[in-house]
């Protein structure tokens, strides 16, 4: 069946949704059939990525459609298996847009072995994101696992679920990548780190009041989880 003519606003989205899907495929952050995106309308219809679709290959036609309950409301493709997720992050938070949830390999590595990407090391994550808060495990499937990461969505855009994958709230979809690309970026550095010398030293607490004072000046407003104390 044909699909009715989309909006300009869902065209645009839809073309984002493949053309992020593409670069966290290229990345390395969702793999296989994993990991699932989505954007919501102005009129709160959320834009999905399809169930057991491949991210690296998908067309604007591929999306499924549902309402903030989870239901479809199309006869298009199904949504991702994963919805729970997002609904929840978009139930919890009205100013978010877009989520990206992805399985990037060092940051569920730094979960499997207990490391808490919590520490305040890189400057730039101290000033715009403060850490990222893990997620106790959750069966992946279930209403189970979008319930461990309610509480945190609150005061975070970024959240890693233990063993699993990482969780990224944005404006839009690029604000959302965005955010993943630095979570895994800051994974692989504490990860190099751990592998060259066991134990990290994190920065001392002056340096980190000092970091997060330059936000003002920068007019960084966005959720910071060092400020607010997420997940400590
Ligand atoms: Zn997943």
């Amino acid at each position: 069946m044909p699909h009715a003519p989309w909006t300009e606003e869902e065209t645009r989205i839809r073309q984002a949704l493949c053309r992020i899907g593409a670069l966290c495929y290229q990345r390395g952050t969702i793999v296989g059939a994993d990991g699932n995106l989505s954007a919501k309308l102005s009129d709160g219809t959320i834009v999905i990525t399809p169930t057991g679709a491949m991210k690296g290959f998908l067309e604007p036609e591929h999306m499924a459609k549902v309402d903030m309950q989870g239901r479809p409301i199309d006869q298009g493709p199904r949504a991702s298996s994963e919805v729970g997720i997002h609904l929840v992050c978009y139930q919890e938070r009205p100013d978010v847009q877009a989520i990206v949830h992805a399985h990037p390999p060092h940051a569920v590595a730094l979960t499997i072995a207990e490391i808490d990407m919590q520490m305040p090391i890189i400057p730039e994550i101290i000033v715009t994101i403060g850490g990222i808060p893990t997620a106790p495990f959750g069966t992946p499937g279930t209403p189970e696992l979008p319930e461990t990461i309610r509480a945190i969505v609150r005061c975070s855009d970024t959240v890693i679920m233990k063993n699993h994958g990482s969780v990224t709230l944005g404006t839009n979809l690029m604000d959302a990548y965005k955010k993943l690309d630095m979570l895994e970026h800051t994974a692989r550095i504490l990860w190099l780190a751990h592998t060259a010398r066991g134990g990290l030293s994190p920065l001392p607490e002056a340096a980190v009041q000092k970091l997060l004072a330059t936000r003002a000046q920068l007019g960084i407003t966005t959720r910071n989880t060092l400020e607010n104390q997420c997940g400590m």
